[in-house]
């Protein structure tokens, strides 16, 4: 990977060791991170990796090019406070993954002028399958964006939307949507079980029928539903399958259920 940023994360948690693994996977040098934590056991993991480590969260913010927020949402306001200073002097771009904090309230707390990146990242980048939207506001210039693009896809694929508000759509379809998936798996090995397999073999058939349909189509030139057509053979096994999700309403409820978490993300942000 070929970037100069020195890159700080605020918080090396789970997210920011996700991304710090990808970046490291992908031949970031250690010494181009810096990590800030409280937790000393994380800290001497990382230092054992050849990262830079901190305790002074703002000592990081003046290395840095680009500063990477990773801590819980409801601390966001007072980690950011006292790193006003440190943004002032050094200009980097901030970049939050946490969930349901907007461009603006970074403003408040950290600057007006700086380049902040809001980003809305899910759980499979902790194994290198994640998907991540992010926003950039005015200050962020083009070269900036394709240092982060960069870096963001150390954790797997990401897409830059126009405005904020999109965030909250990208929060319904791919930030919480490893639940749906996972509760569809849920259904799917239950189901099995009933239907005489053994709990093992339920899930080992579900997991890889997952993952292969996943795979599938990612790589196929058709759409999902011209794959699910070619699939579904008429008077066949998967048509009654089929018919029987589409007469209990399966595609309705999976709108029903997206505005619910859509308008929960609004709500919370
Ligand atoms: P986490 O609890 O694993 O990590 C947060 C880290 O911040 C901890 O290691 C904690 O010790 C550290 N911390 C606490 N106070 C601090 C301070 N004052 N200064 C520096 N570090 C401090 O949480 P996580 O799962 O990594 O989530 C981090 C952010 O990522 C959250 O805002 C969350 O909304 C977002 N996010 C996480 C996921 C995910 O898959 N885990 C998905 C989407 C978004």
């Amino acid at each position: 990977m070929q970037t100069s940023f020195q890159i700080a994360f605020i918080g090396a948690g789970n997210m920011a060791r996700a991304i710090i693994g990808g970046l490291l996977a992908q031949g970031l040098p250690a010494q181009q991170i810096i990590a800030c934590e409280p937790d000393l056991e994380r800290l001497r993991d990382l230092e054992a990796q050849g990262i830079q480590i901190r305790s002074d969260n703002a000592s990081a913010v003046r290395q840095a090019d680009l500063v990477i927020l990773a801590v819980k949402p409801q601390i966001m306001r007072d980690v950011c406070t006292p790193l006003r200073a440190a943004a002032a002097e050094k200009h980097p771009v901030f970049l939050s993954v946490a969930a349901g904090i907007r461009i603006q309230a970074l403003a408040d707390w950290l600057g007006a002028d700086l380049a902040l990146v809001r980003s809305m990242p899910n759980t499979p980048a902790l194994v290198g399958k994640g998907a991540c939207g992010l926003f950039a506001n005015a200050q962020v210039t083009e070269q900036q964006k394709q240092e982060i693009s960069q870096v963001m896809q150390a954790t797997g694929l990401t897409l830059w939307v126009d405005k904020e508000d999109e965030l909250d759509a990208v929060t319904a379809v791919s930030g919480s949507g490893p639940a749906y998936f996972f509760l569809m798996m849920e259904a799917m090995i239950a189901a099995g079980e009933r239907l005489g397999l053994s709990p093992d073999t339920a899930k080992a058939l579900t997991l890889q029928t997952a993952a292969g349909a996943a795979e599938m189509a990612l790589q196929s030139e058709w759409d999902p539903a011209e794959l699910r057509r070619r699939v579904t053979s008429p008077k066949g096994t998967t048509e009654q399958a089929i018919l029987c999700f589409q007469q209990g309403g399966f595609s309705p409820l999976v709108d029903q259920a997206l505005q619910a978490c859509h308008q929960r993300a609004v709500e919370l942000a």
